[in-house]
């Protein structure tokens, strides 16, 4: 019988034979556009920081204001007095920022995805999530114990056609906009095929909210969409808000369930209280600084339009997250590696992150980036592929 470190051996050097062995940076400087890694300087264009709020002086102020009245560690579970003044007072705001009644803080993401899936369905109910969900979404799908189906991407003709096959509680589940693509969810049309089949929909808007809609409402103010429409809501923190964390918004029926039932709320520590009082800085900063998301959309077209000249692979994106396909396993790691070389750090997406084939870099843009910094960027693009003799069509 072979020890556990030579079975987990065996399978990490086969991880490695398929070339899709991970491995990690330590980050000697703040999140900003340049960054320090091991001592040399570069340029990231792989961060969710969107808005530049995550090394922001003010947000910063603010946690350590937070630490110094509320100390660093919230001491206990949401339950069990752990919950503060900071994060009671951030809830309201961020629900009335959604305009939903209630919002409910999450210590990250995949908490609240996994939280919320597991607290609204039983063994007696079906769920559909888009196929390209984030994985936080498919694990809760996974997890419960409700029969679990994936729908094509963005394909609500394939939701309808799986739907009308069932009887019982459904439950329709989409990124906002997704994480690895960029593209928006057709949720109008989600929302027109769940009243028909009286289905619930939870909307995962991590990569939305801060970013799309006038006021950074997310994808519920750039499609209109209310309460009604749109009964579960999930934001994260760790992105344009530029902190940490995450909420779900929604009814008081159902932020009342939440704290009821959902595990990832009741059994664990609450968010430390400063990073609550961080993110109601960053929450004032993104509704009033309007800026922030113009010079973010014209950096976006502008980079598309400079990716575009290279004859590059670029995908449907109007968002920050603009990926460039590559389908090359092998090829994506080599280009990525490359830029590295020249000073950018730019996303190295392989499966099983994304499908089979579909290996890609994920350049993700920020309002802080300037048209210089793109130039370079596409610049630096340009040489490697005309060294590698590879046009990727
Ligand atoms: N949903 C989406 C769409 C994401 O991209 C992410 C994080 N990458 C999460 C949820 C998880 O959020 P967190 O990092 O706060 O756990």
């Amino acid at each position: 019988m072979l020890s556990m470190d030579q079975q987990l051996s065996i399978k990490l050097a086969q991880r490695r034979e398929d070339g899709l062995y991970r491995q990690r940076y330590s980050l000697q400087s703040a999140q900003s556009t340049g960054v320090e890694v091991d001592g040399k300087n570069y340029v990231a264009f792989c961060s969710n920081d969107y808005l530049g709020l995550a090394s922001h002086p003010s947000v910063i102020d603010g946690l350590r204001k937070g630490a110094e009245m509320f100390g660093v560690g919230s001491g206990a579970s949401h339950l069990i007095y752990g919950h503060s003044h900071e994060h009671q007072a951030l809830e309201e705001e961020l629900a009335a920022f959604t305009r939903r009644p209630k919002a409910l803080l999450f210590s990250t993401g995949y908490m609240a995805n996994l939280g919320t899936i597991l607290a609204l369905t039983n063994k007696n109910d079906h769920i559909f999530e888009d196929r390209l969900n984030h994985a936080s979404l498919i694990d809760g799908g996974i997890a419960s114990q409700a029969s679990f189906s994936r729908f094509r991407h963005s394909d609500t003709v394939d939701l309808s056609n799986k739907m009308d096959i069932v009887t019982g509680k459904k439950l329709v589940v989409t990124d906002g906009v997704f994480s690895m693509d960029g593209d928006l969810a057709a949720l109008p049309d989600l929302v027109r095929v769940c009243k028909k089949q009286q289905s619930w929909l939870m909307t995962d808007d991590a990569h939305g909210l801060g970013v799309l809609g006038k006021n950074g409402g997310g994808i519920a103010e750039h499609f209109g969409l209310g309460l009604e429409e749109l009964p579960v809501l999930v934001g994260t923190l760790g992105k344009a808000f530029g902190t940490f964390g995450a909420f779900v918004a929604g009814s008081e029926a159902l932020i009342e369930t939440l704290i009821q039932y959902a595990r990832t709320y009741i059994y664990t520590t609450a968010l430390p209280p400063a990073v609550a009082s961080a993110t109601r800085v960053s929450l004032k900063i993104l509704q009033q600084e309007t800026w922030r998301r113009e010079k973010l959309n014209s950096l976006i077209a502008y980079f598309r339009d400079g990716a575009e000249a290279l004859g590059v692979d670029l995908m449907p994106s109007a968002t920050p997250i603009q990926p460039i396909l590559f389908h090359d396993d092998a090829l994506v790691v080599k280009v990525g590696n490359r830029l590295k070389d020249k000073g950018f750090l730019v996303g190295i997406i392989r499966p099983p992150t994304v499908p089979v084939n579909s290996a890609r870099l994920r350049i993700t843009l920020s309002s802080q980036h300037t048209e210089d910094q793109v130039d370079a960027l596409l610049d630096a693009l340009d040489g490697i592929l005309i060294d590698l003799r590879t046009v990727v069509k």
